[in-house]
C-alpha cells in the first residue's frame, strides 16, 4: 500500500513569523499522526524558520520550486544544493509557474532531475486548462506533460516520485474535480508511467489530486484507489481544515 500524503502549498502567503506560527499550530495538531506524510511548502524565505519550528516532528518540508543548475548566474533562483539541507520535497511545474513564469515541460523536467540528483523528491504538477478540459483533451494533455516531465529519469527514481494532478480550472476556484474525475486522470497518469517504466514503478509512484480540496471533500477523494493524497492550497493555510484533512486521511488508512 502506498503511503498517503497531505502536502500544503502555501504559495506566496505568510510573512516569516506568520509562517512559523502556522507551522507550530499544525505541529501541535498533527505531529502525532504518523501514518500520513505531512508536507508543508512555505515560501523560500520561511524555510529555515519553519524547519526550526518543526524540529522533533516527522512533518516534512518542501520548497515551491527548485532550479536546475547547481549554482551560477541565475538571479533570483534557488538551487537543489541550497535546498537539500532544508527540504525533503520540491514542487515543480505548478500550473501557476507554467502560466505566469514561462515554465515549460522541458524546464519542469530539468528541475525534477536536479531535485532527484540532490536527494529531494520532486512533486511534479500536471493538469489541463478549462479550455482543454471542455474540448475533451484532458487525457492527451496530462499524458504529454507526464512523459515530458519524466524524460530521461531512471525508473528507480520515478518510483519514489510524487505526481500531482491539478486541473487548472479547479485551482483556487472552489470547484474541485469530482472524486471520480480525479481518480480517472490519476489512473491515466499511472498507466502512462506503466507504459514508460513498467507496472512495478507505476504502482509505487504516489499520485496526489490538487484543486479546491477541503475538509468536506477530502474523504471522497481519498477513498479512490488511484489517489494517494492531496496537494492543498487554500485549505493548507487554515490550521483546522488542514489538520482535519490529515486526520480524515489517517482514519481512512488506519
Ligand atoms: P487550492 O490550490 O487548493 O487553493 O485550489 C491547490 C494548488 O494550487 O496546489
Amino acid at each position: 500500500m502506498r503511503r498517503p500524503m497531505m502536502a500544503g502549498n502555501w504559495k506566496m502567503n505568510k510573512r516569516i513569523p506568520e509562517a512559523v506560527a502556522l507551522a507550530k499550530e499544525i505541529k501541535k495538531n498533527v505531529a502525532a499522526i504518523e501514518n500520513v506524510d505531512r508536507v508543508l511548502c512555505p515560501a523560500f524565505v520561511s524555510l529555515p524558520a519553519v524547519s526550526d519550528a518543526l524540529a522533533g516532528s516527522s512533518i516534512a518540508l518542501g520548497s515551491q520550486n527548485v532550479h536546475w543548475a547547481e549554482s551560477g548566474a541565475f538571479t533570483g533562483e534557488i538551487s537543489a544544493p541550497m535546498l537539500r539541507d532544508l527540504v525533503a520535497y520540491a514542487i515543480v511545474g505548478h500550473s501557476e509557474r507554467r502560466q505566469y513564469f514561462g515554465e515549460t515541460d522541458e524546464s519542469v523536467n530539468l528541475r525534477a532531475k536536479a531535485a532527484i540528483a540532490h536527494g529531494i523528491v520532486p512533486i511534479v504538477c500536471v493538469g489541463e486548462s478549462l479550455e482543454q478540459y471542455e474540448a475533451g483533451k484532458t487525457e492527451a494533455v496530462v499524458s504529454r506533460q507526464v512523459e515530458a516531465a519524466l524524460e530521461g529519469i531512471e525508473g528507480e527514481a520515478v518510483a519514489t516520485m510524487v505526481i500531482a494532478y491539478e486541473p487548472i480550472w479547479a485551482i483556487g476556484t472552489g470547484k474541485a474535480a469530482t472524486a471520480d474525475q480525479a481518480n480517472e486522470t490519476c489512473g491515466t497518469v499511472r498507466s502512462v508511467v506503466a507504459t514508460l517504466f513498467g507496472e512495478e514503478v507505476a504502482q509505487a509512484v504516489r499520485m496526489l489530486y490538487g484543486g479546491s480540496t477541503n475538509d468536506k471533500n477530502i474523504s471522497g477523494i481519498m477513498q479512490k484507489a488511484e489517489i494517494d493524497g492531496a496537494l492543498i492550497g487554500g485549505s493548507a493555510l487554515k490550521v483546522d481544515a488542514y489538520s482535519k484533512m490529515v486526520r480524515i486521511t489517517s482514519e481512512l488508512y488506519g
